[in-house]
């Protein structure tokens, strides 16, 4: 389950086993337990070293919190389970193009890289309405891979939404 290798003749190959796309549907199970509970469907995972070391989705609605964004629960995780503000050699998987105050917590945590699933057109901070983690004006900008899995990210999304319509 984590890096393998390939002993060939006399080469070593060393290759990945997990793909963006493994990560955002583990970002995509998390999202999945958002929507079971009725909030946006939003879902992230961290990674470091081929292995997750926080997730987190969408609890606004549940702890009446206006800042409980699947990326803020996770960066504190992470935080925490790395005992340090900083998350150096991490990768952020986020479903959705994150926030402006997610994007925010992403240069301030020093996350390297951020991959994400869908375009947010009325909030995404990463591009759409803002460009932060890539503010040279800020001390610390963020390699930015986005479109991962954009279907099926903003596919839940939309059923969500639908739902609510219904209600
Ligand atoms: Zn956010």
């Amino acid at each position: 389950m984590t890096n393998g290798r390939i002993f060939h003749s006399s080469f070593v190959i060393s290759f990945h086993l997990f793909t963006h796309d493994y990560w955002m549907r583990q970002a995509l199970i998390e999202a999945a337990k958002a929507f079971e509970l009725d909030e946006v469907p939003i879902g992230c995972v961290i990674v470091q070293d081929e292995r997750i070391i926080a997730k987190g989705h969408n609890l606004t609605e549940q702890l009446k919190d206006a800042t409980a964004h699947a990326e803020m629960m996770a960066i504190t995780s992470a935080s925490a389970a790395l005992e340090s503000r900083y998350l150096t050699d991490t990768t952020l998987y986020a479903t959705i193009e994150p926030c402006p105050m997610c994007a925010g917590a992403i240069v301030l945590a020093r996350i390297p890289r951020l991959v994400f699933g869908a375009y947010d057109i009325k909030a995404g901070a990463c591009g759409t309405l803002y460009n932060i983690p890539q503010d040279t004006r800020l001390n610390h900008q963020v390699k930015i891979i986005p479109g991962v899995l954009d279907k099926e990210c903003a596919a839940l999304m939309q059923e969500y939404f639908r739902k609510q319509r219904n209600v």
